[in-house]
C-alpha cells in the first residue's frame, strides 16, 4: 500500500489517562509509524490529523496529566476536609 504507518488505530494510555494528539488536541487514536532506519525512534501518527509524534512524548503527556490530576484530587481532598471542620 506504500503507507508510512502500520497496524490498527489505538490509544496511548497509562491507566485511565489517554494521550490526546498535541497537534489537533482532538484525536486520541494513533497509528504506529513505520521506521525501518530508526527503529528506536518509535513514533505514532495521529489517526485524526496525520501529525507524527514521538511515543515517548505522548507517554510524557499522559504522565504529566496523571500528576496534575493527582494534585487536583489532593487539593479537593484537602478542601473537603476543611469544609467538614
Ligand atoms: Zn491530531
Amino acid at each position: 500500500m506504500g503507507s508510512d504507518f502500520t497496524g490498527a488505530p489505538h490509544e496511548v494510555r497509562v491507566g485511565r489517562v489517554v494521550a490526546v494528539c498535541p497537534s489537533c488536541r482532538h484525536s486520541s487514536l494513533f497509528l504506529r509509524a513505520k521506521r525501518k532506519r530508526l527503529p528506536k525512534a518509535d513514533s505514532r501518527i495521529c489517526a485524526g490529523c496525520g501529525a507524527e509524534h514521538f511515543y515517548t512524548a505522548l507517554l510524557e503527556q499522559v504522565t504529566l496529566r496523571t500528576i496534575a490530576d493527582a494534585e487536583r484530587a489532593l487539593d479537593n481532598a484537602r478542601s473537603a476536609r476543611r469544609n467538614r471542620s
